[in-house]
């Protein structure tokens, strides 16, 4: 059996556990959003790859859901006492090693699919962990600055982390997407599913950017495998994070109905043959057989439980 899921950070991450616990024999193929990387002191950061491999390789602090379990920060305090900007970025000393690793090999001349599979091989997260590409594309936000009412664009990390999401957006910019297309084995990876899963990922700046990646949505739907989507949205609001921040920038609905309707039926020239909405969410989604069923990922068991009624979806 080839599962191919489609993740994020955090959200992806935890459900990409419980596929992995669900179906133990599968070869798991995770296709992560890299719209998120960002370059601070020099050194490439990819914080979807590494929540990713961290969570699956037991390396992640639970607690927190990104960076390193027992971390410290003397590094980034240091770089605070010579004023080093940008000081709001968690920069912890043990993720500094990846980054370290990844930038010198990056600078060396090798592809970031070639360097995540090297990062990779220490951890043993037990299923490939591909980027939707090897080109550099990065999400910028169109803001309105609160001091001089002019609107400029600024870097996802720099409104997601810094901004707390706060500034209001007006649109994502993917830069550097045209010249994107899908990083080795992604492509290859559709064709020879048995099962695609979109994971429950932040719909507009984790599955959007993957999904705009030239050619990627395309090998997508021309995968013989069914496409399963589980929404983030449950009761009506996000579980954890800001997606709810970014959903109206699309004029998306934040509620499940509101996502599977995006994503829209695929024999439309939407993505979806099925959808998973929580047991308390109404979801008419016309076109696509929406499944009501437990989607909080509360403990191991019930992440597991839930992967295995998406895989179930795809039979
Ligand atoms: P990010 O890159 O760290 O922002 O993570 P993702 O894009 O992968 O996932 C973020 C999304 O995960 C948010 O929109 C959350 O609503 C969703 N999420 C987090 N925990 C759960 C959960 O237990 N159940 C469901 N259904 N969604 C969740
Ligand atoms: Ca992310």
């Amino acid at each position: 059996m080839q599962i191919v899921v489609l993740a994020g950070g955090t959200g992806g991450a935890r459900f990409l556990r419980g596929v992995r616990a669900a179906s133990p024999e599968a070869e798991i193929t995770a296709v992560v959003n890299t719209g998120d990387d960002v370059t601070l002191h020099g050194l490439r950061i990819c914080p979807d790859l590494d929540t990713v491999v961290y969570t699956l390789g037991g390396g992640i602090d639970e607690e927190r859901g990104w960076g390193r379990a027992g971390e410290s920060w003397t590094v980034k305090d240091e770089l605070a006492a010579y004023g080093a900007d940008p000081s709001w970025f968690g920069l912890g000393d043990r993720d500094l090693a990846t980054h370290l690793v990844r930038t010198r090999m990056l600078d060396a001349g090798y592809p970031l699919s070639a360097v995540t599979a090297a990062l990779a091989d220490r951890w043993q997260p037990g299923i490939t962990v591909l980027p939707m590409s090897d080109e550099r594309v990065e999400t910028h936000v169109v803001v309105t600055d609160p001091e001089d009412g002019r609107r400029r664009a600024i870097h996802f990390q720099e409104w997601w982390v810094r901004h707390r999401a706060g500034l209001d957006p007006s649109a994502f910019v993917q830069v550097g997407v045209e010249q994107a297309r899908p990083a080795p084995g992604v492509t290859e990876a559709f064709a020879a599913a048995d099962a695609v899963l979109l994971a429950p990922s932040n719909p507009v700046v984790s599955i959007g950017t993957i999904l705009g990646v030239p050619g990627l949505r395309d090998a997508l739907l021309a995968s013989p495998a069914r496409i399963v989507g589980v929404s983030p949205i449950v009761g009506g609001a996000v579980v954890r994070g800001m997606a709810d921040r970014c959903l109206p920038v699309l004029g998306i609905e934040v509620s499940a109905e509101g996502v599977g309707r995006h994503y829209g039926p695929r024999a439309e020239g939407g993505l979806l043959d099925a959808w998973l909405v929580a047991e308390d969410d109404a979801a008419d989604v016309p076109g696509v057989d929406v499944q009501r069923v437990p989607l909080l990922m509360s403990s191991p068991e019930a992440t597991t439980a839930m992967a295995r009624t998406a895989l179930d979806a795809c039979a």
